[in-house]
């Protein structure tokens, strides 16, 4: 599997940025489960959970809430979001590069997750 989230953090692939810092980049999904969907990753070289450090958890548990939020307020049908974290093949995770998908929920969307 190609780490495509390598290229787009270091702007090799285009995407639209919803966040950066110098620990974490964020930008709409290609594919959108819902208006506002955001992958959030770590900038660090990091396949999956299971390779966190403590460091590495706190950063991102530090900034999935300001992401949210930023998220959140960019639409008033935005009602409510879902965070969540495929990790390994088995569990979905198609690009092996640690992400966080935020998926605003709208009244009636439809999506089961
Ligand atoms: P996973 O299935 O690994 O949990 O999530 C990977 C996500 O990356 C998918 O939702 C997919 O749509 C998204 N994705 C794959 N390739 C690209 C890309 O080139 N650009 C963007 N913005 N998203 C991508």
């Amino acid at each position: 599997m190609e780490d495509i989230f390598d290229k787009i953090i270091h702007g090799e692939i285009p995407s639209y940025k919803v966040y950066d810092d110098e620990d974490v980049f964020a930008f709409l999904d290609i594919s959108q489960a819902t208006p506002g969907h955001t992958l959030v990753v770590p900038k660090a070289d990091v396949k999956d959970i299971f390779a966190y450090d403590d460091e590495l958890a706190k950063k991102i548990l530090t900034k999935l809430p300001i992401i949210a939020r930023a998220v959140k307020a960019s639409n008033p049908k935005i009602l409510g979001i879902n965070i969540l974290s495929n990790n390994g093949v088995a569990a979905g995770q198609s690009v092996p590069h640690s992400h966080w998908h935020i998926i605003p929920r709208y009244e009636n969307d439809g999506l089961d997750l």
